[in-house]
């Protein structure tokens, strides 16, 4: 383990702007913890709207540079990014777990999710079709697709890598240059993948990062004229904050917000088969994730089979410090996620919901000093309980009892949320007319997975609008120029 502290010298822990790597301004620094320990790690610049200002300008020389160049030499850039990510994967996963809990193998595997979306686009940047429209009088309409200008992006800590990834490559693959504010819980992915942007070529400006003061880099980014686009994956007040805020200069907004899943289970679904699905998703990265099952409807005619093998698969989620072999589960990020999941349970509890396991903090011997609660399963939820209406992200499987396919999908639309959603049947005009009703962007049907780099990705109603990935994820990143062409004078 003391190897893995060693990795932390090498990662950068100041702002990037221009192509350098500076302090903030008054010198300030903010500390970065692992919520394994309790311990700082690190001190990370803390910089505000000055920085941001100064990042902006960055941006925007930039943009005219990269924007022009080659479309083959921007790709290669993309696809060297996406190397040097494979190639330091396993330090990038040790220095994630440090900042983030979640498990070195998750951690690996969000890395490489994440090398896999610039590759994707990498590609994709070469396929940014427009049209040609006959017009009347020998007029040809052409439609091109341009770059935006600079875009200004702001991400959470449960996805401390991919989430950046997943919005930078789309942003530079259509000749965007950007300013990213990363999370102060996990800002070590962040600064790593600025080294490796550096490192591949990527021009001075074209990616910028600026930590510390959210709400002063917020109102710079989102009040700036020269900033055209505002992309922000994290909490819904926050969302809906941003999007007020950049009404005033009426610039593009993506919005990817919190969720509340349906995970549907009918009564012809293979018990086994959907307990070890359920599981290793809602016990993934601790279900700090915004498409983690979170509402669990089981019909009920296989309530008691389904809950007491639930309850057994639950009790065998190992949970731990996420640098040790065989943990499935690390900490939460802080102290005041164990508040609200303690409080979920709390309300549950006495308003009639029975805690089959867990429902407590974690805190004999090794896990003394960092943020662990205990795989919980919460049964006999109904709609009178705050978790049926919260998103919860933590370890708490609430399950709730349906009796026919109308009820269900009432019960699973009757949130404010809309961002991923599952069930599981074998039956075809089910699936049909189940994948049809549930007001959502994302349906699993008989898999609990919705993120790819090659398939839209994104939500409705309070979940917000915008897609990530696939080839509408570029879409998010252009504006769309009408050139009516004549050739006749
Ligand atoms: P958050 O509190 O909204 O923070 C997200 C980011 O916004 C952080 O970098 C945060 O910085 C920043 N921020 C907060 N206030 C700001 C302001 N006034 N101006 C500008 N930036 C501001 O969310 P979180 O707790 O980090 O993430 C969890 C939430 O994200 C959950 O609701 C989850 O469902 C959602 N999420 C959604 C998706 C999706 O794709 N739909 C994916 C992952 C997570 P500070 O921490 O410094 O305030």
């Amino acid at each position: 383990m003391q190897k893995t502290y060693e990795l932390l010298s090498d990662v950068p822990t100041q702002l990037f702007i221009n192509g350098h790597w500076v302090d903030a301004d008054g010198g300030e620094t903010e500390d970065v913890i692992n919520p394994a320990t309790g311990e700082v790690i690190a001190k990370v610049a803390k910089g505000g709207a000055v920085e941001a200002e100064r990042a902006i300008r960055a941006a925007q020389k930039a943009f005219p540079i990269w924007s022009s160049m080659d479309v083959d030499d921007r790709a290669g850039i993309l696809r060297k990014i996406a190397d040097l990510i494979i190639e330091k994967a396993d330090d990038l996963a040790k220095i994630m777990t440090l900042e983030q809990g979640k498990p070195v193998a998750q951690a690996k595997g969000e890395i490489l999710a994440g090398a896999e979306s610039v590759r994707w686009y990498a590609e994709e940047m070469r396929r940014i079709y427009g049209e040609t429209v006959p017009g009347p009088n020998g007029q040809i309409f052409l439609v091109q697709k341009e770059p935006l200008g600079v875009v200004g992006a702001i991400t959470p800590w449960n996805f401390p890598s991919s989430m950046i990834t997943r919005k930078i490559s789309p942003a530079l693959a259509a000749g965007n240059t950007v300013v990213l504010k990363p999370s102060p819980e996990t800002p070590l992915s962040a600064t790593s993948l600025m080294a490796i942007f550096q490192e591949a070529g990527l021009p001075d400006g074209a990616v910028n990062l600026v930590t510390g003061d959210a709400p002063a880099i917020g109102k710079a980014l989102t009040s700036s004229d020269v900033v055209r686009k505002i992309t922000f994956t994290g909490s819904t007040a926050v969302g809906k904050l941003l999007f007020g805020q950049s009404a005033e200069t009426l610039k593009k907004v993506s919005l990817e917000l919190g969720g509340h899943a349906p995970f549907i289970v009918f009564d012809d679904a293979p018990i086994d088969t959907v307990i070890s699905e359920l599981v290793a998703a809602k016990f993934r990265n601790n279900g700090q994730v915004c498409t983690s099952p979170n509402r669990i409807f089981i019909h009920h005619s296989i309530l008691n089979e389904f809950t007491e093998k639930l309850v057994s698969a639950v009790k065998q989620v190992k949970v731990g410090n996420g640098l040790m072999d065989g943990v499935d589960t690390g900490p939460l990020i802080r102290e005041d996620a164990i508040e609200k999941i303690d409080k979920q349970i709390a309300d549950a509890v006495e308003k009639g919901a029975n805690l089959k396991t867990g429902g407590k903090r974690l805190t004999d011997g090794a896990f003394a000093d960092g943020y662990f609660y205990a795989p919980t399963v919460l049964a006999g939820v109904t709609n009178k309980m705050r978790i049926y209406y919260e998103e919860t992200f933590g370890p708490v499987i609430p399950v709730i009892s349906f009796k026919d396919d109308d009820e269900v999908i009432a019960m699973a639309n009757d949130t404010v949320y809309g961002l991923a959603s599952y069930f599981y049947t074998g039956d075809l005009k089910r699936i049909a007319q189940v994948s049809r009703s549930l007001q959502y962007g994302m349906v699993g049907v008989n898999s609990n997975a919705v993120a790819y780099p090659q398939a839209p990705f994104g939500g409705v109603k309070h979940s917000g609008f915008g897609r990530e990935n696939g080839h509408q994820g570029i879409d998010d990143y252009v504006n769309i120029k009408f050139i009516n062409l004549k050739y006749n004078i």
